[in-house]
């Protein structure tokens, strides 16, 4: 089985298009990739902020830029 994402997380391929940064490795690095990440993982967005105690996904304005992988 998957580990890492809790139920009704969504598909853990679902990745986003503009930094491939997938459900899966958003959960397991606990860190957007880009600003399309809060558009396509807006459900985690929420939840991280509902939950904010409880999870550990960095949410900010501001974001860490990764270059490279
Ligand atoms: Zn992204």
């Amino acid at each position: 089985m998957e580990q890492g994402l809790p139920d009704g997380a969504g598909d853990p391929e679902e990745a986003c298009p503009e930094c491939g940064l997938t459900r899966r490795k958003l959960y397991a690095e606990g860190q957007m990739g880009c600003a399309r990440c809060y558009q396509v993982f807006a459900a985690e967005v929420e939840r991280a902020l509902l939950e904010i105690h409880g999870k550990s996904i960095h949410i900010g304005k501001v974001w860490e830029a990764r270059d490279g992988g």
